[in-house]
């Protein structure tokens, strides 16, 4: 029998927070038929600082919510990935979707770029729509893990069958997940710096013309620090510039928030020895959104120990900034909890899908975060050995052959987990769990039956 997608008993779930994460998981889980009250602290107007990079696991996810047509409008697409040495500006190479078709064979198409307002925007809609209710400009202060409750500033309890913590890198929840400090890792502190310039200023240099083509993303590879642009389909088109660079001060509670700047070497960026291209760029902003990152570990497990209580989105994982898997990871999330939730029947059953959430993305946080740590050492590595193989991988992008043994292999060795990651089908994903334990989940909450009854199978 086909399913219809609802659930067989209606939740109250409570999501705190509404960025990118929060809202896709208000709509999944409203979608599946739950009660969804968001509780976000701002007033929901998307304070854009630029673009989000979709990937094509993200892309597929966001497709399958038949918002086709707003996706077109919005979406930036590209194919090509340039690498430029950023104090010289000589070319390294190009990673382009013809050769990622090659390997993968058509499996990674949908790399877009969003505008994130917009995208937030159409979020809410979507949510809206199904039926979730937003509490704006409240804020959540602290939680009662075990009725489930979440308190707010004002003192009101909000009570309901689930908590989900979409609230972002400082989360209040997740402590109540995390049990106490998190250890952080060492090597992870940097500034991210975002802004965004008129791509007619632009077009009008000629020193331009080879940067920010319709399809391509545009990456200058520093000595321990990475600047990348990409096309904004804002109203007028954007060019989005990124720097993500070591920091080496104190990372302080306001630094860690988004703010904004004029001057990057405030941050440490040194523009001398910037190529000129770069260096006019950069040069060009009249301010920058600015975050400072601070990585703690892994989390052993998002869902709480009373099992009412589960991240999602960067509440739950911190991958570098400037990736691009932290936005999909979210929507990811938001997909497969929609979807478990879809199934549940009692709600004595909370506990077993909560656990089946934690199966399924835990273990691919940790693999994500890895990967990109590593990925990302490697982008950013300070001029030396490593730099050098590095480059010579990059020059040999533009040799590479289809159907060549050795070139497949040195693209897997440096693209193999990006592959993988990309590749991946969060639905799917989620109904391959089901059809292997779900039963387990039905028969070990079943009631017992009374005499006479018959049970369905
Ligand atoms: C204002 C803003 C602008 C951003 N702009 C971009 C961008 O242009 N490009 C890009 O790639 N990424 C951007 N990001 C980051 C991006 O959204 C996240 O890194 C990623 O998508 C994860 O999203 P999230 O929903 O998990 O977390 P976030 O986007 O951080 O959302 C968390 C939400 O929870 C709310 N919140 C936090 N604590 C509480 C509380 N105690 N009670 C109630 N609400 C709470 C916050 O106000 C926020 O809206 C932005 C984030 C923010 C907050």
């Amino acid at each position: 029998m086909a399913r219809s997608g609802k659930a067989r008993v209606a939740l109250d779930i409570v999501v705190v927070g509404a960025g990118l994460a929060g809202m896709a998981t208000a709509f999944s889980l409203s979608r599946a038929g739950h009660r969804v009250v968001v509780i976000e602290k701002s007033d929901g107007k998307a304070r854009s600082y630029g673009s989000v990079v979709s990937s094509p696991n993200m892309t597929r996810i966001i497709q399958s919510w038949g918002v086709q047509d707003e996706l077109d409008r919005m979406a930036v697409l590209f194919n090509r990935i340039h690498h430029y040495e950023a104090e010289t500006g000589v070319f390294l190479g190009a990673l382009t979707q013809g050769i990622l078709d090659e390997i993968k064979k058509d499996a990674v198409h949908g790399f877009a770029i969003f505008p994130y307002g917009e995208l937030l925007d159409l979020f809410h809609q979507l949510a809206s729509k199904k039926g979730t209710k937003f509490r704006f400009n409240e804020t959540v202060v602290s939680l009662e893990p075990d009725t489930p409750c979440v308190i707010l500033e004002s003192g009101e309890r909000v009570c309901a069958d689930l908590i989900v913590g979409a609230d972002g890198f400082h989360s209040t929840i997740r402590s109540y997940v995390a049990d106490g400090a998190q250890e952080l890792e060492s090597d992870a502190r940097v500034v991210q710096l975002r802004t965004t310039i008129p791509l007619a200023k632009i077009r009008e240099d000629r020193d331009f013309d080879d940067i920010g083509g319709p399809l391509d993303w545009d990456w200058w590879l520093g000595n321990g620090y990475i600047c990348h642009c990409s096309v904004t389909q804002t109203q007028d088109q954007d060019m989005t510039v990124v720097i993500v660079h070591p920091y080496h001060e104190i990372a302080t509670s306001e630094n860690k928030e988004w703010h904004r700047t004029q001057k990057v070497e405030n941050y440490g960026v040194s523009m001398d020895k910037m190529e000129p291209r770069l260096r006019k760029l950069v040069g060009m902003a009249d301010s920058f959104a600015v975050r400072v990152y601070e990585s703690p570990a892994v989390l052993e497990s998002l869902v709480g120990p009373s099992s009412k209580v589960i991240l999602v989105g960067e509440a739950a994982h911190h991958s570098m900034p400037s990736g691009y898997h932290l936005t999909a990871m979210g929507i990811e999330d938001a997909q497969t909890l929609g979807r478990l939730f879809s199934r549940i029947q009692r709600k004595d059953q909370i506990g077993q899908i909560a656990t089946a959430y934690d199966e399924i993305r835990q273990p691919r946080a940790e693999f994500i975060h890895h990967y990109e740590k590593q990925y990302q050492t490697v982008l950013r590595v300070p001029k030396g050995p490593v730099q050098v193989v590095r480059d010579t991988c990059l020059q040999k992008l533009s040799e590479f052959a289809p159907g060549n043994a050795a070139d497949e292999e040195m693209i897997l060795q440096m693209w193999g987990g990006e592959l993988q990651i990309i590749t991946h089908d969060a639905t799917e994903k989620v109904d391959d769990w089901w059809s292997q334990y779900g039963t387990f989940i039905w028969r070990a909450s079943m009631p017992p039956p009374a005499d006479g009854d018959t049970r369905a199978t």
